[in-house]
């Protein structure tokens, strides 16, 4: 394990400090450089990578290679676009600003600090960490200390692809966490919980430091009838399961039309049965639950509502069958905290405003999931409710297209990234105007007198 002194940190920050002054990371080159250097640094490590998260997550190969090195995508996508993403762009300017020219200039910000969750534990510190590369930026990451293998790959991995001056890995738990917040950062992007991205922000605010938070929430998924229910099914129980449920974008929660319920029901335990076998402990294409605590915090939702499917637990593995609830109260635990396992609660409506007016009494989720083909309900969900993305007629697959800003609003977050979104949230886009020697016209210049028609002419 390569574990960074805490002791250390402000030496860190300091060289990191001093290599951006140099200028090197302002260079376009240096950036594809190395992000190209990532690249063949996760290539390379391929294999480690698979192995940490098995034996953090018991993640099937698959879903590493789809959620986890995919990241690879985003690097290709910066380093295609991020000669024109770095231009100097061009501002139109009003008729009475004739003689100037108007350009906005993305600049680095400095020395960013990008802290991690557990869940998606290599992804979520290399996706952000792509975009701070590309904007200029040095960057120290912080993994979770839960996943303890993969933070331990991360490590050497950078270690031994970059050096610590311009990219360094610091593990640790809480304590690691809040030595580096006691630090000042240019800025702080931050993927886990609500309430530590409120402890988050209050360390940021101490420096005027600007976050990112990357939080999450109970995502509402609602099924109405005109759908094809098979593929329905198949795409719900596919983005509910996936990862043992903890995944951040998640369907939470079915809202689902009385008249189909049933029918999906039925649906999602024959598809449960061709995912994972008749009994899913046994197929290694299913995920374990982090550590003991969370396994104890799901197990306690079992108590709640009725379980009609999986609802079998074996605590050694810590292991919970994929599991679907019905008859939830909205008191319920289950139905109050979000869940982030591998439990679906299911809540029939028979009017879709019973599912609105039900959105909209809860904080603002990261996703909202429909699944229906007609266009008036996907145009009134839209246009009712608020969520920090939305996925129609499939679930989790928006986190997978670059061109999509992917974040929270409200509850589940502060701005954005992915794509140039990433590029932009690690950038600062300065101003520049420019004026010409060729002409001094004196309508701003004191004396006033006789101006005033001229001024409000031009405002008019
Ligand atoms: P968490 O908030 O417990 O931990 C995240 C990080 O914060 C870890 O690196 C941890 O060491 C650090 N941390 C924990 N307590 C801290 C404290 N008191 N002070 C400073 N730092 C502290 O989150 P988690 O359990 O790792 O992840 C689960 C949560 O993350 C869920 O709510 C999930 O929805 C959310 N999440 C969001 C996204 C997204 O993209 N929006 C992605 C994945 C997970």
């Amino acid at each position: 394990m390569i574990t960074t002194e805490l002791s250390n940190v402000g030496n860190i920050i300091q060289n990191q400090r001093e290599f951006f002054n140099s200028g090197k990371t302002k260079d376009v080159t240096f950036r594809i450089e190395q992000l190209k250097n990532l690249k063949q640094a996760i290539i390379e490590h391929e294999q480690s990578i698979v192995e940490a998260l098995q034996a953090d997550l018991h993640k099937p190969e698959v879903e590493t290679y789809l959620t986890e090195i995919g990241v690879i995508k985003e690097i290709d996508y910066a380093i295609k676009h991020l000669k024109n993403w770095s231009k100097p762009k061009k501002a139109p300017v009003s008729f009475d600003f004739f003689s100037y020219s108007a350009r906005i200039y993305p600049e680095p910000l400095g020395v960013v600090l990008i802290i991690g969750p557990w869940n998606y534990p290599f992804q979520l510190i290399i996706s952000p960490l792509v975009g701070a590369i590309a904007a200029g930026n040095c960057a120290i990451i912080k993994p979770s200390e839960i996943a303890s293998h993969t933070s331990d790959v991360i490590a050497k991995i950078i270690a031994k692809h970059f050096d610590p001056a311009y990219i360094a890995v610091v593990e640790g738990g809480v304590e690691a966490s809040q030595k580096l917040l006691a630090e000042k950062f240019d800025h702080i992007f931050f993927t886990g919980g609500t309430a530590v991205g409120k402890i988050i922000m209050a360390a940021a605010a101490k420096y005027l430091t600007p976050v990112t938070l990357e939080l999450g929430g109970k995502s509402p998924c609602i099924v109405d009838t005109d759908i094809n229910l098979e593929h329905t099914i198949r795409r719900i129980t596919w983005g509910k399961f996936i990862n043992a449920g903890q995944t951040c974008i998640a369907p939470d929660y079915l809202l689902v039309n009385k008249t189909i319920k049933k029918d999906l029901i039925d649906g999602v335990e024959k598809c449960l049965k061709e995912f994972y076998g008749d009994n899913p402990a046994n197929s290694s294409d299913y995920a374990r639950i982090i550590s003991q605590k969370h396994f104890d915090r799901l197990v306690n939702f079992l108590k709640d509502g009725e379980v009609i499917i999986g609802g079998k637990t074996q605590p050694s593995e810590r292991y919970i069958a994929p599991t679907v609830i019905d008859n939830v109260s909205l008191e319920d635990s289950v139905m109050q905290e979000e869940i982030f396992g591998p439990i679906l609660p299911i809540i029939e409506y028979t009017d879709i405003a019973e599912a609105i007016a039900l959105i909209n009494s809860r904080p603002k989720p990261l996703a909202l999931y429909l699944f229906s083909q007609n266009k008036n309900l996907q145009k009134r969900v839209l246009q009712e409710t608020s969520s920090g993305g939305v996925c129609i007629n499939d679930t989790v697959m928006q986190v997978g297209v670059s061109s999509l800003p992917f974040g929270g609003v409200g509850d589940s977050g502060i701005g954005n990234y992915h794509g140039k979104a990433s590029f932009d949230t690690f950038s600062h886009n300065k101003s520049v105007l420019q004026n010409s020697f060729w002409l001094d016209l004196k309508w701003r210049y004191a004396p006033y007198q006789g101006k005033l028609p001229l001024i409000k002419k031009l405002l008019g």
